[in-house]
């Protein structure tokens, strides 16, 4: 069989610090190499892009742009064993010089094992001191080449413009170095970038190519969601028959939200699709909580207001309801009613909160949610709406298991057993102990048995509950034999 493997173009991803010009500095790159067309003015921008740039032979070469805002393309390189990314350009402003996020960003990106150039951005800034953040960067451990090590780093002005050229013939020789390979004859697998529910549309999902090429008719899975490759756009947004390694194409119609950061694979026959959805299914992966990088739920939102204004102002206040182990994320946003298609992409179950500001529902959106279980929740006020939301998270988020003592007492006298009873006296030293509870029974604080409380008396009499400080006989059901000197405790479990 001859061989097939050819080089690939580069896939990088843009980090580094707030404000340092990340942002600023895709902005310029797609701006003065691609031609965008207006194709209807409201499809959503595709977060990854393709630029052609010569390299030192003259010859076209692509480029793949990660065009994710800062703390999402992070948590997309973190994923475990992921390589979305072939090269990360970490940005340094010349300006502020090394910053928390600069080494947060510079730890992941050697955890990763992903190449790397260091960007010195914002030198057409009078404030700016390239040399002395050549000096902060290798003294945080970060050495540039002729600076003690050998990381390539560019010098720019991502507003102006100067010295991007050339970083983007860095980015072509560091990819040669790597020797990016793949072969166009297989079938295409990579990462799910990006999941966008879209009212009229459906699922949609952007996805980033790694190997091999998609073509219409073949069926994708991620996990355990399929789609038919029905609708193949590129980045532009236009319809395209097929795609291969590095290119960001957005596929449309999936039958359930693919997890943003899955790997796909894609095949000729959707009877293999399915098995190997079938296979993620039973390996059990799935029965994890949909959680993030930092292990947090995520409670996926779905929001619909009458005016932009509204729509803005609600989505920063929900950016601030916080939790240390669930947080939201807006998977659908835009103005007008509910719709049906708003809902569809719900499951039943699912945790996802649907709500409207100033708007309606439309019938049979309603008439969806319903046979699905969902809520749909409208609100009128901003703040009535995030104090609602913030009970939610209260509500949803994850629960631990704790089990807290409740009482505490002290065996001082035990009396002989009969069967699996025995009956003992003592003294509560520490809350109270409740008839028919069970007990947990401590020798020099480890836990050698639990029983139940049949009988409980204070002073002769019979009781349901003897509080700290009182003592107390109890005919006790246990398979453990206690002696003076053990310890009993009673719990609760409590969820957190
Ligand atoms: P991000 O948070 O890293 O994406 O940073 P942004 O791209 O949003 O940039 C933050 C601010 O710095 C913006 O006001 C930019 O206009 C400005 N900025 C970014 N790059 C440059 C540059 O090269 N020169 C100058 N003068 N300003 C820049």
């Amino acid at each position: 069989k001859e061989n097939k493997i050819i080089s690939r173009p580069p896939v990088v991803a843009v980090m580094g610090h707030i404000d340092h010009g990340k942002s600023t500095l895709l902005g310029y790159i797609r701006k003065t190499n691609v031609t965008e067309t207006e194709t209807g003015g409201i499809t959503q921008k595709i977060s990854a892009y393709e630029v052609i740039h010569k390299d030192e032979n003259g010859q076209d070469r692509k480029i793949t742009f990660l065009d994710t805002p800062g703390h999402e393309a992070f948590s997309k390189m973190r994923e475990r064993g992921a390589r979305i990314a072939d090269i990360a350009i970490l940005v340094v402003s010349a300006e502020d010089g090394v910053k928390p996020q600069t080494i947060e960003a510079w730890k992941t990106i050697v955890e990763s094992k992903i190449p790397c150039i260091v960007t010195i951005n914002k030198i057409d800034k009078p404030g700016a001191n390239v040399e002395k953040t050549k000096i902060d960067l290798a003294e945080k451990e970060i050495y540039l080449e002729n600076y003690g090590g050998k990381i390539p780093f560019a010098e720019i002005s991502a507003k102006v413009g100067t010295g991007v050229d050339n970083l983007l013939s860095l980015i072509l020789l560091l990819s040669e170095m790597e020797s990016l390979e793949g072969n166009l004859d297989e079938n295409a697998n990579g990462y799910v970038i990006e999941v966008n529910l879209d009212s009229r549309r459906g699922i949609m999902a952007t996805l980033i190519i790694k190997n091999g090429t998609i073509k219409k008719g073949m069926t994708v899975v991620a996990e355990d969601s399929l789609c038919s490759t029905r609708i193949i756009e590129n980045f532009k947004g236009e319809m395209i028959d097929e795609a291969s390694f590095s290119s960001p194409v957005r596929i449309v119609g999936f039958d359930k939200m693919p997890r943003a950061g899955a790997k796909f694979q894609s095949f000729n026959k959707k009877a293999e699709a399915e098995e190997e959805a079938k296979k993620f299914k039973t390996s059990g992966k799935n029965k994890k909580e949909d959680t993030n990088e930092n292990n947090k739920k995520i409670i996926p939102i779905i929001l619909k207001a009458d005016v932009a204004g509204s729509l803005e102002a609600i989505e920063k206040e929900i950016g601030k309801i916080q939790n240390d182990t669930a947080e939201f994320k807006i998977v659908l946003s835009g103005i007008g009613p509910i719709s049906e298609g708003d809902v569809k992409g719900v499951s039943s179950g699912a945790e996802a909160v649907v709500l409207g500001f100033n708007v309606k529902a439309d019938k049979s959106a309603t008439e969806i949610a319903e046979k699905r279980g969902i809520t749909i929740s409208f609100f009128d006020i901003i703040y009535k709406l995030t104090e609602w939301l913030a009970g939610e998270m209260e509500a949803k988020r994850p629960r631990v298991e704790t089990v807290e003592v409740t009482g505490r007492a002290k065996i001082i006298r035990a009396f002989s057993r009969t069967k699996e009873r025995q009956i003992i006296g003592g003294k509560v030293v520490e809350g109270q102990i409740n008839l028919n509870s069970t007990v947990k029974i401590m020798r020099r604080d480890f836990e050698i048995g639990r029983g139940k409380i049949v009988n409980l008396e204070k002073t002769k009499t019979k009781t349901s509950m003897v509080e700290e400080g009182s003592e107390f006989g109890m005919m006790i059901e246990s398979k453990i034999e206690i002696v003076a000197g053990d310890v009993i405790e009673s719990f609760a479990v409590v969820q957190k």
